[in-house]
């Protein structure tokens, strides 16, 4: 009876893993079929590969158009009501990413390739994710934040610029372990704050420890508690390109001027407690066309 039921988990156990290699092979026909309709498309023939086939609540979604002629407009990329631009990425090569954040609804969506003769358009699935909730209490309300703090914040994440600066996987920009993940929900006061998110990932340390860049890019903002920024306090923001960028909050020092370009691992500044922190730490946002995106991907797999 005791060897039967070892048995009976066995069989499970490869029916379960039977099950998982058929999805992956769905997922693989899936894919080849979304290519051979792409090809199958007359004239001015053009590939759309997107990845991941799957996305999470959070995830960059990748979208590389293959054009088999000189396009004189890069193509964009449209993804629920918002449009994304397409920058080359090599020959007759151009590359979209198309931020997702907790926010959005998960189900189904379509994204369409448009600027290349008939617009295209892909069915995908975001999937649902459970993130980790805080309980805040407040008391007083208004953040407190300055209108220069907040012009010259929203402004370094709206910017998008043609050159690519980054390559390869992203470095994680502190030693410290992860304080709080991307992502994390609240409640304030017992209410669900339905539009707030973690929008980066927090790393410990103590203050002085080293933050570096976590890729090559331009520094497009240095903002100083000194002068405004009382929330954010001492502030760093990194342009990556195409969209692309990270912003370094709470540093103790600034390393870099503003026009700077920076490689991957440069010392930038270091870790702080400057503006609104509880303590010394570092908050990394990476934000993907003004929009605050999980990091881990892209430290990972990476981004071509
Ligand atoms: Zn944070």
């Amino acid at each position: 009876m005791t060897l039967f039921l070892s048995q009976m988990v066995t069989f499970v156990s490869h029916l379960r893993r039977w099950v998982w290699q058929q999805r992956g092979v769905a997922a693989v026909v899936l894919g080849a079929i979304a290519l051979v309709a792409a090809l199958s498309v007359p004239a001015r023939a053009t590939v759309v590969q997107v990845s991941p086939l799957t996305p999470q609540l959070g995830d960059t979604i990748s979208v590389v158009i293959h054009a088999d002629a000189a396009v004189t407009m890069p193509p964009s990329v449209t993804f629920g009501a918002a449009t994304y631009p397409a920058f080359a990425i090599g020959t007759d090569r151009y590359r979209a990413l198309v931020p997702t954040t907790p926010l959005d609804r998960p189900g189904r969506k379509e994204l369409r390739v448009i600027g290349m003769g008939a617009p295209q358009t892909t069915t995908l699935t975001l999937r649902d994710r459970s993130f980790s909730t805080q309980r805040i209490t407040v008391r007083g309300g208004g953040s407190g934040a300055t209108e220069h703090e907040l012009s010259r914040v929203n402004q370094f994440k709206q910017l998008v610029t043609p050159q690519k600066y980054w390559s390869g996987p992203f470095a994680r920009p502190a030693a410290g372990r992860v304080t709080t993940p991307f992502g994390v929900r609240r409640y304030y006061n017992g209410v669900f704050a339905a539009d707030y998110y973690h929008k980066g990932v927090d790393y410990g340390g103590g203050t002085g420890a080293a933050v570096t860049a976590p890729a090559a890019g331009r520094v497009v903002l240095v903002g100083r508690e000194a002068d405004g920024f009382v929330i954010h306090g001492n502030t760093v923001g990194v342009d990556h390109g195409q969209g692309v960028s990270s912003i370094f909050i709470h540093l103790s020092r600034i390393d870099v001027q503003e026009g700077a370009v920076v490689a991957a691992g440069q010392r930038i500044g270091a870790i702080g407690a400057t503006g609104s922190a509880t303590g010394p730490n570092l908050h990394w946002g990476l934000y993907v066309n003004g929009q605050s995106v999980d990091p881990v991907p892209w430290r990972e797999q990476g981004f071509e």
